[in-house]
């Protein structure tokens, strides 16, 4: 149980891969809430303080990159790690993640392993820097 109850936010429309992403975080553990559109992430995002977000980029209302740099700009979630996921990969997009200030990147469709490795590989990595650690 790699998730021991830490929680990740899905901002995603597309109800298919919802189910996937949510499906294979929570039998690792995780705790998941879920997100509609970009609104909605927001709002999710500054109540819930979740310890990551994955965040599609084409979504309603507020597009993901738009909503991880609003995020970023804010002192109490500027900390949590987002994962963009993008559905058509363009050349630019790794470098407009960045940008925008996600923390990782995944292109669709993407794997649920590889969803639940780069969770892992991010919040691993916030957790190693906490204050406290030598
Ligand atoms: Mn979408």
């Amino acid at each position: 149980m790699t998730g021991r109850d830490r929680t990740v936010l899905i901002v995603e429309d597309n109800e298919d891969n919802r189910i996937v992403y949510s499906t294979i975080l929570r039998h690792h553990g995780f705790l998941v809430s879920e997100a509609l559109d970009g609104a909605e992430g927001m709002a999710k995002a500054r109540r819930e303080l979740p310890d990551l977000i994955l965040m599609d980029i084409s979504i309603p209302i507020l597009d993901g990159w738009e909503v991880t740099e609003r995020l970023k700009h804010e002192d109490a979630t500027s900390h949590i790690p987002v994962i963009a996921l993008t559905a058509h990969a363009m050349p630019g997009d790794r470098d407009r993640a960045l940008a925008a200030g996600c923390d990782g990147y995944l292109a669709k469709p993407c794997e649920p392993r590889a969803v639940l490795a780069e969770v892992n590989r991010l919040i691993n990595r916030s957790r190693s820097v906490e204050p406290g650690d030598a």
